[in-house]
Parts: C-alpha cells; structure tokens; sequence
C-alpha cells in the first residue's frame, strides 16, 4: 500500500531526527562519544527513590496505581511552591499556576499546539533545542531566529526583526520569544541579566509571550545565579517550563508548565486530548523524594561531577586546539554542554565522516539550525565520558578537524 497517500501533512512531514541517525554509530566498541545529552546514571539517586516506589505502591496504591487528574498530583505542586520558592524566589502562585507534564518536551508540544497555527511565528533562538524544533514544526508555522552570542540571545537582531514584522504588518502573528536562559541547549551559553530585561522590554512593547525554557538552571557551577524571566516579567507575560529530568532522573519524565491560571487551563485542555494524564505513581515518588531530602543538597554532588569534567574538557582543548587557527567555544558555567565553533568553511556534518572513522562523536550544529542550514558548529557533551576519554577524545577530535582542514 501507498502510506504516503494515508499519512497526514504532518505523517509526511515526520523525518528520524539527525541526532539519532549520528548517534547510531557511537556504540560501537572503543567509540568516545560527546554527543549524547543524557546525565550519569551514578548521579540518579536510586536507592532512595526505589525506597520510595516501594513504599508509595504499598501504600498509597490506590493513588498511584490509579488514573490521575490531567492537572497532575498536588503533593508535588506543594513540593514544586517551595522549590521555585526557594530556586527562583517565586512566590505568590498557587496550585493553579502549576501542571504537570511528562517531561517538558511535552510541555513543549503542548505549547506548540496551544498557540501555533500555519500562519504563525515563532521567535526562537540560533541554534535552536531540537526537541523544541520538532514540537513547534508540527504546527508548521515559519521560526524567525535570532543569533546566539556567548551571553544569549542577540537582542540588537531581535529588536531589528520584530520592528521588521511591526513593519511588515505581521507581529500578530508572533505568538511567543522561546529562550532558554541558562546553561543552554546546545550552546552552552547563559542570557545576561542585561538582555533578560531587554527582551522583557521587547516583548512588552510588542506584547509577545515569552516561554523560558530552564531545565539546567540549578546546575550552576559558579557564579551567582540569574533572576528568571519569569521572576522578571511575572506570570501574565512568561511561561516557565521546568523539569525533573537533570535534577532527579529523567525515567521519571516529569516536566512543569508554570504559568498564569488561564494559560494553565489551556494546556490541562490540550494534555487531555494528548494523554490523559502523565503517571501518578513518578509524579508522587518525586513529591515523596522533596518532602524527605533537600533537593538542593542531594544534587550538589552531581554539580561538582559536572563541573570537574567541564573542567577537563576546557584544558583538553586549551591544549589540543590552542594552535587551531580561529577555533572558539563556550565556557559553560554550569549545565551539561560547550559549543565549539570552527573557522569559516567547516562544516561539522561532513567532517562527520572523518569523526566516524577517528571514533570521536560530536553533534555537528546543522542539528539545530532552524532552516537546516550548515553549521561550522558542534556540541559537545561533557557530562557522560570519565576524564580520560574527554581528554583521548578532544585529542582525537583535533586529528579529525586537521584532516577535515588539509582536504
Ligand atoms: N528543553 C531543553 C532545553 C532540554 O535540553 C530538554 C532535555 N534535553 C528538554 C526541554 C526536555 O526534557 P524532558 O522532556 O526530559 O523534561
């Protein structure tokens, strides 16, 4: 049979992302790969939560085992007012301001589906959260991005491309700014509170929505932590989507939509029609979890791995690339990636062949471009290799980018 003729627009429209393709070859036996975005398992606090599991199914089965509300479980929106509390000094929202969501790539979709049309637009970031890509692309509305620079977004572009689109009659049709504040994916890079104001300034002016997307916001390094958009801007103007995934363990998939109450509504309406409702029995393990231990504590481990390993990565390139003509990354001061970016005339997807071949993976930028384009770009993930095989790896990568460079 001719599926084609069955699937819909979007069916057709569904490609196996570039990522998943790449990542196909870094299994294989002595391969170094910098290309998953995954946290360390040794960081998932498991004994405690198996504890918890244990107990909550025992005891509170007929809740966890049970179908749930769409809204989610308010044990852990109790838990989750105090964390935004004490993380963002957010305060004075309640239970209606919160939903639950498996994972916020869900949130994502969701978004997607709640304010996109084909006629719409969507400011968001160059290079663009691919999961965020492939949510908002199946609504087919048009992306226009904004260049990234190492303290975020370039607000001077995106103040030229909203008076273009005031201009042009068209800025009803941007429906939101997607940022991702801290610690970016895949960039690595942190918005400044300069420009945080700035594109709050922005979006007043033209009254967009912002949606900030901050899954790495607590796995801060050093330095002092940035006020929220949210915080900023409050509820009317921004959406806060949070997730579980690298504080706690992702196999949870509990992302949530923080918002104002109406909005919030909105997306319990479309999470139904989507799933019903995301499992009770994660949601109430992690609830059981905050309520026991302080999360902020638990994770401060995970922070130093992380950052040791950031560490390593940066002298490994401080070494081996040092004499690279025009090579620059990001230094990350917190979250799980650098962005390392090549001279002019690179392009990071058919260096691949090389890399496949030297056994080192990288995601080549053009993964994130918003119109496919090439990308002189890569990330890199630092959280997963142990030490040596970032450094083994970094020098390995110096031999693909020289070969790469000689042809
Ligand atoms: N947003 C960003 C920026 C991410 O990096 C990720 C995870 N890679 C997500 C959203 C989705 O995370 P999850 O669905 O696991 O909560």
């Amino acid at each position: 049979m001719n599926y084609e003729l069955k699937y819909s627009k979007l069916g057709n429209n569904l490609k196996s992302s570039l990522i998943r393709e790449l990542l196909k070859y870094a299994s294989v036996p002595n391969a170094i790969s910098f290309g998953g975005g995954v946290p360390d398992p040794e960081t998932f606090p498991r004994h405690e939560l198996s504890k918890i599991a244990a107990e909550v199914i025992e005891n509170e089965y007929s809740y966890v085992l049970q179908y749930s509300t769409t809204e989610g479980d308010l044990e852990l929106a109790k838990q989750m007012l105090n964390l935004l509390d004490k993380i963002y000094g957010i305060n004075g929202l309640d239970e209606t301001n919160i939903m639950f969501t498996t994972g916020s790539q869900q949130a994502l979709e969701l978004a997607g589906k709640v304010f996109l049309d084909e006629e719409s637009i969507a400011i968001v970031e160059n290079p663009f959260y691919l999961g965020a890509a492939s949510a908002f692309r199946m609504r087919f509305s048009k992306f226009v991005s904004v260049s990234l620079e190492d303290d975020g977004m370039n607000v001077e572009v995106l103040e030229k491309k909203l008076k273009e689109l005031d201009e042009k009659g068209e800025i009803k049709k941007v429906k939101f700014i997607y940022v991702i504040p801290n610690f970016h994916n895949p960039a690595g890079a942190t918005l400044s509170l300069e420009k945080r104001k700035r594109i709050i300034e922005l979006a007043e002016k033209y009254d967009l929505l912002i949606i900030e997307d901050d899954p790495y916001g607590l796995l801060r390094f050093e330095g002092e932590h940035l006020p929220s958009l949210f915080k900023l801007a409050g509820k009317e103007r921004v959406i806060l989507l949070n997730t579980f995934s690298k504080i706690l363990a992702p196999g949870l998939r509990i992302g949530a939509v923080i918002a104002d109450k109406e909005i919030v509504r909105k997306f319990v309406l479309a999470k139904q029609g989507t799933d019903l409702c995301s499992p009770a029995l994660t949601q109430r393990i992690a609830a059981r979890y905050l309520e026991r231990y302080d999360l902020i504590e638990q994770i401060t481990p995970t922070i130093k791995l992380y950052k040791s390993k950031r560490d390593t990565m940066i002298k490994a390139f401080e070494e081996y690339f040092s004499d690279i003509k025009g090579i620059k990354w990001i230094y990350p001061s917190g979250g799980l990636f650098t962005w390392v970016t090549l001279p002019e005339g690179f392009d990071t997807l058919e260096m691949f062949e090389i890399a496949k071949k030297k056994l080192v993976f990288y995601i080549p930028g053009q993964a994130f471009t918003p119109d496919d384009s090439k990308s002189p770009s890569m990330r890199m993930s630092f959280c997963l290799p142990p030490h040596e095989k970032i450094i083994e790896g970094v020098k390995r990568l110096k031999e693909v980018i020289l070969e790469y460079g000689r042809n």
